[in-house]
């Protein structure tokens, strides 16, 4: 599971759904970060019920959809050949289909900011494979009718991101210094641009496509831009470290001006072959007709963020 499809859960569960979840089979048991969802079972609120299986076996898919029999899927697996189940025919018709897209669709933006009409210029495998789902879900709504919906949603953050993502990657070292440790954080194109909002208001955009009375299309985004310096500067703000930036390109490193200790530093390691240097998102669509509010700013997400990073770090030592 993602980290998003773990705060979809905790929406639904709260909404009163019956989650069911499909967990791929592994040698050790990796559900840590959902057992905050199975103690939820106690509040009698809903509950939530983990399938084995893998997006890539379709027939373990069709078998688990005809038990389950759901009203609503959300597709969040970065997997794209999940063209199965939509054959299945008496419920396909009830059914309510969410399929995760992705502002990496618009990869070498075509303009600025990005919106539903915006031509896409997918820039990476991922992006490619997330193109291919993108149009076989309209494909199917306009042959069959289906209620199916593309989210196209901006990178979108909190504590559970996954550690290697840049603002995780960031907050978790800002730490570790905050705790004494003396490191250096290796970065790659700090100049890169994202549309940062918080998973927690993406849910709750991703739940109110599915309760439309049209299928359709929809961004989701803050509508601001960052780079990846800024984040950096917020993050070290919250432990009352103003970071600096001096040299250029490889060279370029961000230190504390008072002590001169250095805290950032350039590894082309880190660059990629084709970079998607700007994604900025334009919401208006889903905020006219899905009355979709971001609620939680960015510097919001970076204090939460730092904070729970902060406390993760204190309570376990291998972190
Ligand atoms: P993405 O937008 O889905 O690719 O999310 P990431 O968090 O992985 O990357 C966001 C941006 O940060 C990209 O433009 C990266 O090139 C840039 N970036 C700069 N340094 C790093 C790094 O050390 N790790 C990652 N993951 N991204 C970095």
């Amino acid at each position: 599971m993602t980290s998003t499809e773990n705060t979809e859960n905790q929406l639904l569960i709260s909404k009163g759904y019956m989650v069911h979840g499909i967990i791929r089979r592994s040698s050790s048991f990796n559900t840590s970060r959902i057992e905050h969802l199975y103690q939820d079972q106690h509040t009698g609120k809903g509950k939530m019920i983990l399938h084995y299986g893998d997006l890539t076996d379709s027939t373990n898919l069709v078998s688990i959809i005809s038990k389950v029999n759901p009203t609503e899927i959300y597709n969040l697996g970065a997997q794209s050949h999940v063209k199965v189940s939509f054959d299945m025919s008496e419920y396909t018709a009830n059914v309510r289909f969410y399929q995760a897209s992705t502002s990496e669709l618009y990869g070498k933006v075509q303009e600025v900011p990005q919106s539903e009409t915006t031509p896409f210029y997918p820039r990476s495998p991922y992006a490619l494979a997330k193109q291919f789902a993108y149009w076989i879900l309209v494909n199917y709504r306009e042959a069959y009718n289906m209620y199916a919906c593309n989210g196209i949603l901006f990178n979108h953050e909190s504590p559970r991101r996954g550690p290697t993502f840049v603002t995780r990657k960031i907050t978790r070292f800002v730490a570790r210094i905050a705790l004494g440790h003396k490191e250096v954080l290796y970065l790659g194109n700090i100049y890169a641009q994202r549309d940062w909002g918080h998973a927690k208001d993406y849910v709750e955009g991703m739940w109110l496509m599915l309760q439309q009375d049209k299928p359709e299309d929809y961004v989701l985004a803050t509508g601001e831009t960052h780079p990846v310096r800024e984040f950096v500067e917020k993050s070290f703000k919250e432990i009352n470290i103003d970071i600096k930036w001096r040299g250029e390109g490889l060279d370029e490193e961000g230190y504390e001006e008072k002590t001169g200790i250095v805290y950032v530093k350039i590894d082309p390691k880190y660059f990629r072959p084709t970079e998607v240097d700007l994604l900025l998102g334009n919401p208006a669509k889903a905020k006219k007709e899905l009355k979709w509010e971001i609620k939680i700013s960015f510097n919001d997400l970076v204090k939460e963020m730092v904070a729970k990073d902060i406390e993760y770090l204190k309570n376990n030592d291998q972190y």
